[in-house]
């Protein structure tokens, strides 16, 4: 199983999302509970799910 790391918490995930925390920024991957941190900010997008496990 691959893992990845979350780019604001910088631990190992299996499950990261693709996030934007500041407009025209590059895409980070966050963790769940990171995501929940920054998903209120005005920009915040949402750019699809990482997932380390393959079914
Ligand atoms: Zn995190």
């Amino acid at each position: 199983m691959k893992t990845k790391i979350c780019m604001v918490c910088h631990q190992e995930f299996e499950i990261l999302f693709r996030i934007q925390i500041e407009k025209g920024k590059k895409w980070i991957f966050a963790c769940k509970s990171c995501v929940e941190k920054h998903q209120n900010q005005p920009n915040y997008k949402y750019g699809g799910t990482w997932k380390g496990k393959r079914h």
